[in-house]
């Protein structure tokens, strides 16, 4: 047992993960080295064990990778975001409300809009649906009269007489017009079907916020009427006598909104629109601001991407300040406010975890003592660069031996110098590398392309998962997730690592991680062991992937597991879902798998006719294509 191993323990663990930084208060380690998930921020006493869960799993035939989704978390999250508005609301002496609606396409899994209406109760918690699809979702699953049912997006007639039928039954439904061509349609349609409508207006501000999404917002944004437009459907609305239904104005800036500051820029430009309106005389009382509000997956507590500079309270404080500025200039009744959060709902509450099946190990190959006498030119002059090599010199070195590893590469391409000769030339290359990463650590500064060394003589952990199917903004948008391992944590983790997938795609991989200055272009990770499987998790996964995800390499959706934690670390396991089957799969992209098998079928026979397999043999094969048929996509053990 060497020395570095006894002085490691689950804190250095911790620090080195970001666990506090980037878990919201809901994830821990256990003194024996487990990640543990706790029902809400810090309830340690019901903290559960996830490599227990696995086990659990593994028990009952569940294979990796898994969603796993601890339900309680999405119920604390739904609490927070309403308890923040309600206590900023009663500090400030705030004259109207809170309510919140969850958008739909977040995350659209049946099971997930359930537990939000069923957690979501007590708040009214509503849903915001963008396409007719959702509408229609929401309509079914949403029961509370009082919960707003929002629609935006774009309408065509079936849309809007959903909407219309909706608010005739009496759901709280709230049509937002988001296009001048919308609102004659909707006139004409709530007159035909007899159904008064709430109308929304969504404005398109000037004010635009960074990011990925930042297109969602500004001059730019496709949805969302300009202040012409605004006083136009005013006065239409004005002269068919419905002024009283426009009731809310709504924008929406964007996802993952990183900077308060652009938060607070846009409420204040909304409520001048949210003034006027009150002036013109509709009957204005909702501020629906839609998303944006961000989640630190870097734990770093900055503008960043994946960050955001801002707590839950300062969010709802600074919001709720900056309405009642904005309107008190004008005395002006403060409105409802609305917003629609989806990724700080859901994100938290599911997390995919998967079993690593194989590593390359970074190791090079030792050299000579000498190279041979008729070695090239340039392969000497590489050796001689990794003999001489020393902090000083260390760029420099550096340098040349890329230089002559290209020319070596180009003699080769040229037939001028052998295989071997081209291997020695690699191994002199990779040997140098390692060199250089080891003198680089006691220098105190190093240029990036030093940097990137170290990704290049990381190790390849070989994961079963999909980067293209679970974690699709990790591949589109570079976006970062937290990634782990979920035990062992109380062992040094001695390995350098990136990560790729199983379906042998360049970039199926991850190989940035997170980090409180940027993000690090390796994971430590713990050396496999022959007699144990090695589990790894990536964090806060709920929001977008889910649906984003798509079948590269036909590897279909992951088994999903949901758990309720109960008292002292119990828990139950309240649903499963099994992910796609390779026939599932195969039927999305139009093959019929019975047909398949038929074809398949002759094609063994045709086998058997000719000689090259006995009908006893056709059998087995038979039996194995029809088994892989109804097996899961991905790796089996
Ligand atoms: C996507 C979307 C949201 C959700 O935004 P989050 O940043 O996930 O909270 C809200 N409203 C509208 C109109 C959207 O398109």
């Amino acid at each position: 047992m060497n020395y570095t191993f006894e002085r490691w323990n689950t804190n250095k663990s911790s620090d080195l993960y970001g666990i506090d930084d980037w878990g919201g208060g809901y994830f821990s380690l256990s003194d024996n080295g487990d990640l543990m998930v706790m029902p809400s921020p810090g309830e340690i006493r019901n903290a559960v064990s996830i490599p227990e869960v696995v086990e659990g799993m593994k028990a009952r035939g569940m294979d990796m990778p898994v969603l796993l989704r601890v339900e309680n978390i999405l119920n604390s999250r739904i609490i927070e975001l309403n308890e923040s508005f309600l206590s900023a609301i009663n500090e400030l002496n705030y004259g109207g409300s809170f309510i919140g609606a969850y958008p739909i396409k977040v995350n659209q899994q049946e099971q997930v809009v359930e537990k939000i209406t069923q957690f979501g109760a007590r708040y009214h918690h509503g849903l915001e649906a963008g396409s007719k699809a959702e509408l229609i979702a929401a309509m079914g699953m949403q029961t509370d009269k009082k919960a707003p049912l929002i629609c935006n997006g774009y309408k065509d007639q079936e849309f809007i007489d959903l909407g219309l039928y909706a608010s005739k039954i009496g759901h709280f439904c709230i049509l937002v017009v988001e296009m001048p061509s919308e609102l004659p349609l909707i006139i004409e349609r709530s007159k035909a079907l007899n159904a008064k409508p709430v109308l929304g207006i969504r404005i398109k501000l000037s004010t635009q916020a960074g990011g990925h999404w930042a297109d969602s917002g500004g001059d730019r944004s496709i949805f969302g009427l300009n202040t012409t437009q605004i006083v136009q459907a005013v006065d239409l609305l004005d002269r068919e006598n419905m002024l009283d239904c426009l009731q809310m104005v709504h924008y929406h800036l964007g996802s993952q909104i990183s900077n308060i500051r652009e938060i607070r820029t846009a409420v204040n430009e909304s409520c001048r629109v949210y003034a006027g309106l009150f002036k013109e005389g509709a009957n204005i009382k909702y501020l629906d601001l839609g998303g944006g509000l961000a989640v630190d997956y870097d734990g770093s507590q900055s503008n960043f991407l994946s960050s955001k500079n801002y707590t839950q309270s300062e969010y709802c404080t600074d919001i709720i300040e900056s309405v009642m500025t904005s309107l008190d200039e004008e005395k002006i009744p403060h409105p409802t406010i609305i917003t629609e959060s989806g990724r700080s709902l859901v994100a938290y509450y599911s997390m995919l975890l998967f079993n690593v099946l194989d590593v390359t190990r970074f190791q090079p190959e030792p050299l000579p003592d000498t190279l041979p006498e008729e070695c090239h030119p340039q392969i000497q002059y590489m050796f001689n660069a990794l003999e001489t090599l020393s902090i000083r010199n260390i760029q420099e070195c550096f340098n040349d031996v890329l230089f002559y590893r290209d020319e070596v590469r180009k003699l080769f391409n040229h037939g001028k110098i052998t295989l071997r000769d081209r291997s020695l030339a690699e191994q002199i290359f990779w040997a140098t590398m390692n060199e250089i990463a080891k003198k680089a650590k006691e220098m105190k500064h190093i240029g990036p392309e030093l940097e990137d060394i170290e990704r290049a003589l990381a190790d390849i952990y070989y994961c079963n998962f999909s980067v293209f199917q679970s974690l699709p903004d990790s591949w589109a948008i570079e976006q970062l997730f937290p990634v782990m391992p979920i035990h062992r944590l109380n062992e040094e983790p001695l390995r350098k690592a990136i990560i790729a997938d199983i379906t042998c795609d360049c970039d199926g991989k991850m190989d940035r991680f997170i980090d409180s200055h940027g993000f690090k272009r390796y994971l430590p990770l713990h050396e496999l062991k022959d007699s144990e499987e090695y589990f790894l998790g990536t964090f806060l996964v709920g929001a977008y992937q889910e649906t984003l995800g798509d079948l590269h390499n036909l590897l279909g959706d992951t088994n999903v597991v949901t758990i309720k934690i109960l008292e002292n670390g119990e828990y139950e396991f309240v649903g499963e879902q099994e992910g796609d089957t390779v026939a599932n799969i195969l039927s999305y992209v139009a093959y019929d798998p019975k047909r398949l098998l038929v074809r398949f079928r002759k094609i063994a026979e045709a086998a058997v006719r000719r000689g090259k397999i006995s009908p006893q043999e056709r059998r087995e094969i038979m039996q194995v294509y029809e088994a892989g048929l109804r097996g899961y996509t991905y790796f089996e053990r």
